[in-house]
């Protein structure tokens, strides 16, 4: 008797996604020896290729070491290509008796990734649930990216199509911060330390703000972001997990369906959020700059309309309406723009003044406006991994009590020197293998995400709120700085604002 197989299937395998991040993922998953022993991989999408010119295109990023090329060959021999097309049962009923063939077994369990564009997800997932299931005792599960819908509407309706054919068990919608160490880290930090988890409330917090930073690729087509714009694209998926799973009440276990069931909780405490809590922007070029990338806006990009008002930059500030939470603040902020240097995605957590006016007298003059600066719990979930708490301190040597900001400190790359940490996508991938959905977004939770941000993006649309533009390089946008702190969230260092 042999042993169980496995078969991946790569449903878009000519596609950037299948290259830059697929392919490789399975590389290394492969060559740390993580992956069942029986298993092949097959590449699938309409283009003629062969699977040497799979691995050519995607070779630069599986970064293959000297000593690999053995184990890299083996690989190779367990990977096979067939093209084919994404609606028609003939091509899913040869892809399936392909992989019966090529797994010596029409009952090895399989793994489908849809590495493809939406618009052929249904038709894609129908033929695969008709046509390429395993006979007993092998299952299936189905692993699908973003976008899951453009709005309340057309991601129920993939939902109910999905759900016709699939049970939830077999369904692994990625969201791939959620295969973030820092992001994983969050339940440890929260929910094993007394010191965080008797302050993780109103009573102690002041507002919390959840930031992500990143450049316009090059790789995602221009036309693709300009329909989708910042919100859907980052807010209504990453950051809203991320806000779950700060804001949740302490799950039953760490098994997925009780995480999942306090994520979706929360999500449902969550009030409408008002058109006066959310800012937009769109980057403009900077004129003045002799870099002539920096002096192209948005607007610029050919794949752009010219007029097209999708914003780039977006600040929604929602609330919690339960006991923990009730008037915190949650700030969500994410930005696309091209300046290099703005890449970062992380969360602060500001607490509430200290109360009595003890150390008037010897504030410093870093203090704005003569307070004391409010601690801050700092999690970088990218890059450069890093907790640290911002507190103060008596300034060393001083013989008074004069107070200086200073931080305890835990950044990963110092405190773990050459502790490799896995990227999401190993995480996720092995997940899926393991069956374990921890990490994986079920669908009322998608549901709840989206009729929490489907409202604002109709009224973003319907009321033409303002898109307020900003520079190239530029540190942020004003009124969203100072929306925050209205809603008392203070940046407490002595800052002044470069306009220009
Ligand atoms: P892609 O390269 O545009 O498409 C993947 C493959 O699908 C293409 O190679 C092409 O293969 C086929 N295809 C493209 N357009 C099609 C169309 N209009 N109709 C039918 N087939 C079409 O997409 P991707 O960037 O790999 O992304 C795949 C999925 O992952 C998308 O849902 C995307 O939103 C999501 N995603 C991607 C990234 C990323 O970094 N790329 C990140 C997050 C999420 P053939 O012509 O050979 O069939
Ligand atoms: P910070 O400069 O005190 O705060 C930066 C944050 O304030 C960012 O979120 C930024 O927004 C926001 N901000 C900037 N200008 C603002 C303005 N005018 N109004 C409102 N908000 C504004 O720096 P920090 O990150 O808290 O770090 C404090 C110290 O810790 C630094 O000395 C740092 O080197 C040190 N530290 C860093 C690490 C690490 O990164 N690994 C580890 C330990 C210690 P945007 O996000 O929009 O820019």
């Amino acid at each position: 008797i042999t042993s169980q197989s496995y078969v991946f299937f790569i449903i878009g395998a000519s596609g950037d996604l299948a290259k830059r991040k697929i392919y490789p993922t399975l590389w290394w998953l492969y060559r740390d020896g993580v992956l069942p022993k029986n298993i092949s991989f097959i590449g699938y999408s309409r283009s003629q290729l062969t699977i040497e010119q799979i691995f050519e295109n995607s070779h630069k990023y599986m970064k293959i070491q000297e000593d690999e090329h053995d184990i890299y060959e083996k690989f190779l021999k367990l990977n096979s290509y067939i093209s084919g097309s994404y609606d028609k049962s003939e091509d899913f009923e040869n892809l399936n008796s392909k992989a019966n063939k090529i797994s010596h077994q029409v009952n090895a369990h399989r793994l489908f990734y849809l590495a493809l564009p939406p618009n052929v997800y249904e038709s894609v997932s129908e033929l695969i649930s008709k046509h390429c299931r395993a006979a007993s005792p092998g299952w299936l599960r189905l692993i699908i990216e973003k976008p899951f819908g453009k709005d309340l509407e057309s991601s129920n309706k993939f939902s109910q199509h999905l759900n016709k054919l699939y049970t939830e068990e077999e369904i692994y919608r990625i969201d791939h911060y959620l295969g973030k160490e820092m992001v994983q880290n969050i339940l440890v930090l929260r929910f094993s330390n007394r010191i965080f988890s008797r302050v993780w409330n109103r009573d102690s917090i002041a507002g919390v703000q959840i930031i992500f930073k990143e450049k316009i690729g090059t790789h995602r087509h221009g036309s693709y972001f300009d329909e989708v714009g910042i919100i859907r694209d980052v807010i209504q998926n990453h950051l809203m997990q991320i806000l779950s799973i700060l804001a949740m009440e302490k799950p039953r276990s760490t098994t997925g369906e009780d995480i999942r069931d306090e994520k979706v909780k929360v999500l449902r405490c969550i009030a409408p959020i008002k058109l006066e809590n959310v800012i937009v922007g769109q980057y403009i070029g900077d004129k003045k700059s002799t870099d002539s990338e920096r002096q192209l806006g948005y607007l610029d990009d050919k794949n752009v309309p010219k007029d097209s008002t999708t914003p780039t930059y977006a600040q929604i500030i929602v609330f919690i309406k339960n006991e923990r939470w009730d008037g915190v603040p949650f700030i969500l902020r994410a930005v696309r723009s091209k300046a290099l240097n703005e890449r970062k995605a992380e969360i602060r957590i500001q607490f509430r003044d200290v109360p009595g006016r003890m150390f008037d007298e010897e504030l410093s003059e870093n203090n704005v406006e003569g307070t004391l600066a409010r601690d801050e719990l700092v999690i970088r979930i990218q890059p450069d991994e890093a907790i640290y708490l911002k507190i103060n301190t008596k300034r060393p040597g001083e013989m008074n009590f004069s107070i200086e900001e200073t931080e305890l400190d835990l950044t990963y790359n110092e405190r773990y020197q050459g502790v490799k940490l896995p990227n999401a996508y190993e995480r996720l991938i092995l997940d899926v293998f393991m069956g374990s959905k921890i990490n994986f977004v079920r669908s009322d939770e998608l549901q709840e995400a989206w009729r929490i941000i489907d409202p604002i993006l109709a009224e973003i649309e319907k009321k033409k709120l303002q898109i307020i533009p900003y520079k190239f390089g530029a540190i942020g946008i004003r009124e969203a700085f100072d929306a925050a702190v209205k809603q008392g969230f203070i940046y407490t260092r002595t800052y002044v604002w470069e306009d220009d």
